[in-house]
């Protein structure tokens, strides 16, 4: 007798059981969904502007960017991410400053830590929020962020000849 009153015992709960978790699945089928199409929906999705894909060169509209080759992004990266060559020139009006040759990134090392970005002292780096960004092999994640050829420095104006003043008189 006892077994029939177990038998049907376990079948309320099972059925308890059974409707709850309807309950959730009918819960879950009305609320909107979170889950992305991709690349289904790659025209429409967002990407918060603050997401931090990959590192670039901040360029401005002539071509210019203003990293100085100072070196201190390379010296802050705690993964030996970056490597920065650059080389001393002759500026136009006759002074020397250093200059960026090449500028290498390793996107496949990078923690997003951004450090760089913080210790750059001219503002010359930041990330792009671009996540797409995978490839087949792991040497193709080594970027060279410098990639547009190097416009040359404005040549400083001529100084303008004053007119001496004329003497004042006491
Ligand atoms: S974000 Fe961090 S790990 Fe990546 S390059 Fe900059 S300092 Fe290095
Ligand atoms: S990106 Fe900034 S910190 Fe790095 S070498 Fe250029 S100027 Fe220096």
């Amino acid at each position: 007798m006892g077994s029939v009153k177990d038998y049907f015992s376990g079948l309320g709960s099972g059925l308890v059981s059974l409707i709850k978790g309807m309950q959730v699945t009918g819960k879950e089928f009305l609320t909107p969904k979170v889950t992305e199409r991709y690349p289904e929906n790659r025209s429409t999705m967002q990407i918060p502007k603050r997401f931090r894909a990959i590192l670039t060169l901040k360029y401005d509209a002539e071509g210019r960017h203003k990293c100085i080759a100072c070196g201190m992004c390379q010296r802050n990266c705690p993964n030996g991410t970056i490597t920065i060559e650059g080389k001393m020139v002759d500026t136009p009006d006759g002074k020397k400053k250093k200059k960026l040759v090449d500028y290498r990134y390793d996107l496949g090392s990078c923690t997003f830590c951004q450090l760089c970005v913080t210790s750059c002292p001219t503002g010359a780096i930041e990330f792009s929020n671009d996540f797409e960004q995978a490839v087949f092999t792991r040497e193709l994640l080594v970027k060279k962020l410098n990639y547009l050829p190097d416009v040359p420095d404005p040549v400083p104006a001529a100084p303008v000849a004053t007119e001496p003043k004329p003497e004042s008189k006491n």
